[in-house]
């Protein structure tokens, strides 16, 4: 068994990330993904974040009709902020021990992760898929990998080093950091509700039943 872990606000769910997990299971022969609402979180202004039960509908609704993406409300009914390390210390344990497990991101919140909580035990405990994702900090998915490079280098383990074989960095006493290098879409949630308050069409960035429940719900006016 092959699972992937993606985790985010999801406030909404949008194109960008059901065309991100499509291409990862894909590529990484996964078996299947988990979409990880975050409860309160902690990197996010609380108040602009939809209620969680809003947010787990529009995942529901999203990805009804895609084979091999779940969602999972383990964060959402955990008191507190969300970490990712207690998330993947759960799946681990229900996991069967010979599964594979990858923990999948966009490279923007890969470089962030020296804030997370336990983040070394992180990298320690799971391999990592690192999705190139449009950005104002770098001009292409190229400029990025260098960025993640350097990153990876000053702030995480200096003795990193790139398996070109694999297409993986490998860190001393860590789990391999894939990257994966899809063609992703310029979508983000802050987007689409800016979008949103200007009364503006969301309709190509997220699926017609999520334009279609925040339309009914009222959310992000
Ligand atoms: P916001 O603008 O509110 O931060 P977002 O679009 O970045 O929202 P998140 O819920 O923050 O969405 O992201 C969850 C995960 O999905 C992160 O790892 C992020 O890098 C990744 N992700 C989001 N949008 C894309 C995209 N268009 N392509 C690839 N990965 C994405
Ligand atoms: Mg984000």
């Amino acid at each position: 068994m092959r699972i992937g872990l993606f985790g985010g606000t999801f406030n909404p769910i949008h194109r960008g990330h059901l065309y991100a997990a499509s291409e990862v299971i894909k590529r990484f022969h996964l078996d299947q993904i988990f979409l990880i609402p975050a409860a309160l979180p902690p990197h996010k202004t609380p108040g602009l974040v939809a209620r969680a039960e809003d947010r787990l509908k529009m995942i529901n609704l999203a990805i009804a009709d895609i084979s091999g993406l779940t969602v999972s409300d383990v964060e959402l009914n955990r008191p507190g902020p969300s970490y990712t390390i207690d998330t993947i210390r759960h799946f681990k344990s229900t996991l069967a021990n010979d599964a594979g497990i990858y923990l999948i991101m966009g490279l923007d919140a890969f470089l962030e992760i020296h804030t997370w909580k336990s983040h070394q035990d992180l990298l320690e405990e799971i391999a990592f898929i690192v999705m190139a994702r449009p950005d104002d900090d770098y001009a292409d998915a190229q400029q990025g990998w260098r960025i993640l490079e350097v990153y990876l280098k000053s702030t995480l383990s200096s003795d990193s080093q790139f398996d070109a074989e694999l297409a993986c960095y490998r860190l001393e006493g860590k789990q391999p950091v894939y990257i994966c290098d899809i063609k992703a879409l310029d979508i983000s949630s802050t987007k689409i509700r800016e979008l949103i308050k200007k009364k503006q069409n969301i309709e190509n960035l997220v699926p017609p039943e999520v334009a279609g429940y925040i339309g009914l719900k009222g959310l992000y006016k």
